[in-house]
């Protein structure tokens, strides 16, 4: 596989999207079809509900270009790009999303780009319309905060919809990590990245896939596996804290050897301090149990994903 024909993979994640997968593929095929390229879609149906397999199955029968890897249930978007991914052949793979909030037309440009020699082509977002404001600040703090938090130089306002190359795809594939956190793995291999810009659409049709909870998984899988900053702040926090309680002891044990008349409405000052103090050492126990969780999964090693069954795809590599 050369690059003069190369084979373009397709990684499209799909959970209960019965609304637009029709259109969705329908869109694909078009602009793939347009580029002169031989290309495979690998659609991963992720454990969807409802009509989603009625519509995806036999479009994926009728194509030997359409492929499909059911999971046997949902087991999330970040782990459902890791399989697609892990299906894929081709010298170059875009992992795009299901609802063409993604426009499939800016592939081609991201495709020019690697042919000129970007390993790594992610897709930037100068504008998302159709999004509450709730997602879009939550969106633009966090990937300012997470920038701010880890040694690893990742992009903000960019998503999982970006172009990547064999080599990059089998890098990853070296990467076991269970609660992942696909957008930073991709910055932290490195290699040659390039910013493409694009205007996010509004979703063509249902809802969001994202809940809150989703959202803050996903918060904390990137926070918790790039950082360990948090632990430091316990750390810091229990130094500081610790400090100012001699401090106060000493305090307390001279006034009161000279004499000074204490008690009382100091009582419920220190009621408040205690509750205070509990809630430091129960947040503490929570961050740490945010590591030791992702530590006890990890040691568990269980599959990453399992495969229910498939559709024109002939060796199913699983992990
Ligand atoms: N998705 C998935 N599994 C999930 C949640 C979402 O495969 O558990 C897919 C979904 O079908 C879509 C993509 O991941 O193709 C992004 O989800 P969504 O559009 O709902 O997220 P948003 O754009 O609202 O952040
Ligand atoms: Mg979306």
């Amino acid at each position: 596989m050369s690059k003069d024909n190369p084979l373009l993979s397709v990684v499209v994640p799909v959970y209960n999207e019965q609304e637009v997968i029709g259109e969705t593929v329908k869109r694909l095929v078009g602009v793939l079809d347009g580029m002169s390229v031989d290309y495979e879609v690998v659609f991963v149906n992720d454990g969807s509900r409802g009509g989603t397999l009625s519509v995806l199955r036999p479009l994926c029968e009728a194509d030997a270009r359409l492929k499909l890897v059911n999971f046997s249930r949902n087991f999330g978007h970040q782990i459902a790009i890791t399989a697609g991914m892990d299906m894929t052949r081709g010298a170059a793979v875009v992992v795009i999303d299901a609802d063409l909030q993604d426009p499939p037309e800016v592939i081609p440009g991201m495709f020019e780009v690697w042919k000129q020699g970007y390993e790594v082509v992610y897709g930037k977002r100068v504008s998302r319309e159709g999004e509450t404001f709730f997602k879009k600040f939550t969106a633009r703090v966090f990937y300012r905060f997470m920038a701010r938090m880890t040694e690893v130089d990742m992009p903000v306002d960019t998503g999982d919809f970006r172009l990547i190359d064999r080599r990059v795809v089998d890098a990853l594939r070296r990467i076991p990590e269970r609660n992942r956190y696909v957008r930073g793995i991709v910055s932290w291999l490195g290699f040659r990245q390039y910013a493409y810009e694009y205007e996010r659409h509004e979703r063509f049709a249902g809802q969001t896939k994202y809940p809150l909870k989703k959202m803050l998984k996903l918060a904390s899988d990137g926070l918790v596996s790039f950082s360990v900053k948090p632990l430091r702040w316990i750390l810091g926090t229990g130094i500081v804290l610790s400090a100012l309680s001699v401090l106060y002891l000493l305090y307390v044990l001279i006034a009161s050897l000279c004499g000074a008349a204490m008690l009382s409405a100091g009582l419920y000052a220190l009621l408040g301090f205690i509750t205070l103090l509990l809630g430091v050492v129960m947040i503490s126990l929570g961050v740490l149990g945010e590591y030791v969780g992702r530590i006890y999964d990890e040691a568990k090693a269980r599959p990453l994903y399992i495969v229910s069954d498939t559709v024109n795809i002939e060796a199913v590599y699983e992990r």
